[in-house]
């Protein structure tokens, strides 16, 4: 009920503050260290409102319980587990460094916590709760949706997200750790008509835009795609080359269309004729899905120019496939 969200939400902003006031302490200098070491300054923590969890097996249960809270409220909440040795509850976050979740009335509703070295699991997340619904949050809206952009930018991490806005792009987001889902698009589709994907340099990242795209797409939502070279993701190449450079890729980001018919070509000998025609039907089938005739005929034109194939030809074979989703 609606009390019960807002004792949540009550308790999330009593543990959101320990957390920053616990980063500011002596003991934890390793945490700020950390930070400071990514080159996250003491503006960035403010602005973010970015904290640690202290090493200690309960220190925040303790915290809560001399508030007055009720076992049952705090387990709930997703803060804390439960011991199965003695039912008593403890921290689920010890010893990371912590980045709270906020909805769209920039409230605390959950917090990624990440080791501050190697170790698994790096990022650990809070789990679904009254407040928190993956599939419907978006790290970085909060700010995001204070002012109008031409478009978004759809990043993976939370670094990258606190990167991207330090760097000017404060229309950047972030799906976390999930995959993108169609609530996602549906609440992005509330503030823009574009977006640009800019995930990790790898496989996944690869992957998980090809999954994106359609997703997007099927909002109502123009999509480009920007791949990094030369690093591994947005936080990455934004220290080793800047602002102005991530400005320029992004103006150049290409359309989602050249992005899949690449990923397609890397599958194929384009050199054997037998896989050239799979490929270019490939090709068709996906420039056939498009809703736009005319978006249709733009690429068509250019696939016959690029690969030298007959443009009625390419035509027919997407005329096959017009209007069956890809
Ligand atoms: P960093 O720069 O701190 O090493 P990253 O954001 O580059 O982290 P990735 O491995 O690229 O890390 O993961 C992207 C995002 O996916 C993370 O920011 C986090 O939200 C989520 N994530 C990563 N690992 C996990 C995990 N083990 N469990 C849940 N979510 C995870
Ligand atoms: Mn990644
Ligand atoms: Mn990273
Ligand atoms: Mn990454």
């Amino acid at each position: 009920g609606v009390n019960k969200k807002a004792l949540h939400l009550e308790i999330y902003k009593k543990a959101a503050r320990f957390y920053y006031y616990s980063l500011q302490l002596k003991e934890n200098e390793q945490a700020l260290e950390y930070f400071h070491k990514r080159g996250i300054t003491s503006d960035v923590i403010k602005h973010f409102g970015l904290g640690y969890a202290p090493a200690k097996y309960n220190i925040l249960y303790q915290n809560m319980k001399r508030e007055g809270y009720e076992d049952e409220d705090l387990l709930e909440t997703g803060l804390f587990l439960k011991s199965k040795k003695n039912g008593m509850l403890f921290d689920r976050f010890s010893d990371r460094v912590m980045f709270p979740i906020f909805n769209l009335n920039k409230k605390v509703i959950a917090f990624g916590g990440r080791i501050l070295g190697e170790g698994q699991p790096k990022y650990l997340n809070s789990p679904e709760s009254l407040l928190f619904d993956k599939s419907r949050t978006l790290y970085g809206l909060h700010i995001a949706r204070n002012e109008k952009h031409p478009y978004y930018i759809l990043v993976e991490g939370y670094m990258d997200v606190i990167a991207m806005h330090v760097a000017g792009f404060t229309q950047t987001v972030a799906s976390l750790g999930t995959a993108f889902t169609d609530g996602h698009a549906k609440l992005l589709k509330r503030y823009t008509q574009q977006v640009v994907i800019l995930y990790d340099n790898d496989g996944a990242g690869k992957k998980a835009a090809l999954r994106a795209i359609p997703i997007l797409r099927s909002n109502g939502i123009n999509v480009k795609v920007l791949q990094l070279t030369d690093a591994k993701d947005p936080d990455e190449f934004l220290k080793k080359h800047g602002a102005d450079e991530m400005k320029k890729l992004l103006d150049e980001a290409e359309s989602h269309i050249w992005f899949r018919i690449k990923e397609i070509e890397s599958t194929y000998h384009l050199e054997l004729p037998d896989e050239k025609v799979k490929f270019l039907q490939e090709v068709a089938k996906l420039i056939g899905s498009l809703e736009s005739s005319i978006e249709q005929s733009i690429y068509s034109e250019e696939i016959s120019q690029k690969y030298q194939i007959n443009q009625d030809a390419l035509q027919a074979e997407v005329k096959k496939y017009y209007q069956s989703e890809a």
